[in-house]
């Protein structure tokens, strides 16, 4: 089970900015939810507690019953795609994938044998021993979900990772994703400000403005009476 749930969950940023406001939402385990709304309405703000990367200033957040707020990012057994990919340059495609894997001390055949299965399943085998200078941007999009998936974690975490892709290949991919969703059942959650995005990929949508959600709901139900 890896249910996500936020319970009376502020972020107060110093310098006294509510970015979340009260929060409640309850993610189911092998959901695929995704938090909408226009720039600045606490999106990134809500993934980045649930990653650990920013504390959690009032309520509670637990994943799969454990409470998580001083859970440190690197024991919450959860895998975020940025929309910058944040590739190591340095590194191979293979590396980049297995960086991860190396830091919690896999195995060496262990950490071969994911890498394989993941690009195989993302169709970039071809592109293991390459750079990213090398990839095309949706190549490269492809690498970053690749070094979540190796992870087989308990949640993905995808904050706008179609928006640096043009139009086209942001469709293509969002397809795919969502492929790759049900074939991996991984509870995820996804924050982008793109509507359309939003009703191809969420199994619910959660609509937030101006810090708090307004609205929680299958993407018929949104969009019918926004
Ligand atoms: P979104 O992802 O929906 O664009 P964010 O969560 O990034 O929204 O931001 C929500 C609010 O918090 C905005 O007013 C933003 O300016 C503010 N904010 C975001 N990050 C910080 C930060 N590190 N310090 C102070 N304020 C921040
Ligand atoms: P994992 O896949 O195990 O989550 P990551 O590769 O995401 O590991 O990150 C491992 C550590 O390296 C984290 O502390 C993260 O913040 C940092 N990190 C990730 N990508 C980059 C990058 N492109 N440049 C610098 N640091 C990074």
């Amino acid at each position: 089970m890896a249910q996500v749930l936020l319970e009376k969950v502020s972020k107060v940023y110093d310098g006294g900015v509510e970015a979340v406001k009260d929060a409640d939402l309850n993610i189911k385990d092998k959901e695929f939810m995704v938090i909408v709304g226009p720039s600045g309405c606490g999106k990134s703000t809500t993934l980045r507690m649930i990653a650990g990367l920013e504390d959690v200033t009032f309520g509670k957040l637990s994943i799969a019953d454990r409470v998580v707020n001083d859970i440190p990012p690197k024991d919450r057994d959860i895998a975020m795609v940025f929309q910058n990919y944040a590739l190591y340059p340095h590194m191979t495609v293979f590396q980049n994938m297995a960086f991860g894997l190396k830091l919690r001390k896999y195995p060496k055949d262990e950490i071969q044998k994911r890498v394989d299965q993941a690009a195989d399943m993302l169709g970039i085998k071809e592109l293991l021993k390459r750079k990213p200078k090398a990839l095309s941007g949706g190549q490269r999009q492809r690498v970053a979900l690749g070094r979540a998936i190796v992870r087989n974690p308990k949640a993905f975490l995808f904050d706008e990772p179609l928006s640096n892709l043009d139009a086209k290949l942001r469709v293509t991919t969002r397809a795919e994703l969502k492929a790759l969703h049900q074939r991996l059942q991984t509870t995820s959650i996804y924050v982008t400000h793109d509507q359309a995005e939003a009703m191809t990929l969420g199994d619910r949508i959660c609509v937030m403005y101006n810090g708090e959600i307004q609205q929680v709901d299958a993407p018929m139900k949104v969009y019918d009476n926004p």
